[in-house]
């Protein structure tokens, strides 16, 4: 269903960006890859399905380098139709003690970053007369946990980053919509996970304390899971979706 339009996903050598990588392009669309790491090897990933996919180092929290990735990614395919904000860092401390760096790189990557390519890749979904713009917010844009501070700020500011293009995108085919997903077994979260096994307790009781605390399903979302949303909002019956914060959670935030 996506052939012929290009996707960039930010924050996409690992994680859920990988996985909604993955998605987009065995949809056929032709991807832009951004991201530390091991790049080589998410692109021969995602090229497994067969269409063009390219790499851009750009780090998210600089916008220059953003603004690099845009023209980029227009230089190689001629536009972005289908953006996907992902990037995003985490830290952990109670705000008293939070590194205020810590705090302006949060809200850079986790938030500036996605008003940015917003703004860059707007002209061109305009042009081509359609688009796609999916934020990947969290359930911490919805509800609060202690010691996120900046996290929290930064994924509320998105949810409502994502209102206003959605209102100023509105008489348009294209459209802006966030995602909110609960814990998923990612890096960022096994950080969090290694953090408590520091603390004591062994790795599966820490895995299983994580999720008891918030998640009421007891089961990790899966970046797979999250791809095939992504999916659907880049579709035709998506297409009156808009502005919408749609949780992925195992229940967090209905408690
Ligand atoms: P991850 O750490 O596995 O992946 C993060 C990706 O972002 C990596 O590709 C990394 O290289 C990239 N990245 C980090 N800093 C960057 C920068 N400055 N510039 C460019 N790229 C950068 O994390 P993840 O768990 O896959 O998280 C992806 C998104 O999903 C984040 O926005 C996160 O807040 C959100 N999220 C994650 C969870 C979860 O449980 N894992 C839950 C809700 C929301």
């Amino acid at each position: 269903i996506l052939s012929g339009k290009t996707a960039l996903v930010t924050g996409s050598t690992s994680g859920i960006g990988l996985g909604i990588a993955h998605c987009l392009a065995a949809a056929g669309a032709n991807l832009v890859l951004n991201g530390f790491g091991d790049a080589q090897q998410a692109l021969e990933a995602v090229r497994q399905h067969g269409h063009e996919a390219r790499h851009h180092p750009a780090d998210m929290s600089k916008p220059e380098e953003i603004a690099a990735l845009m023209a980029f990614a227009e230089s190689e395919f001629g536009a972005v139709d289908i953006l996907v904000n992902n990037a995003g860092i985490q830290h952990v401390a109670p705000v008293e003690e939070f590194p205020p760096e810590r705090w302006d790189s949060i809200l850079a990557i986790n938030l500036s970053s996605a008003f940015h390519t917003t703004r860059l890749a707007l002209p061109g979904m305009r042009r081509r007369d359609w688009g796609r713009i999916v934020n990947i917010a969290s359930v911490h844009g919805l509800v609060a946990s202690a010691q996120k501070s900046a996290y929290v700020a930064a994924k509320h500011g998105l949810l409502g980053l994502t209102k206003v293009v959605a209102l100023e995108t509105a008489q348009t085919p294209i459209t802006c919509n966030a995602i909110c997903p609960g814990w998923v077994l990612t890096p960022l979260v096994q950080q969090q996970i290694d953090a408590r096994v520091q603390a004591g307790g062994d790795p599966a009781a820490a895995r299983h304390d994580l999720l008891a605390e918030k998640q009421p399903s007891l089961e990790f979302v899966t970046p797979e899971q999250l791809g095939a949303l992504v999916l659907f909002l880049c579709s035709d019956a998506a297409s009156q979706v808009r502005g919408a914060a749609w949780n992925m959670d195992g229940g967090w935030a209905a408690q």
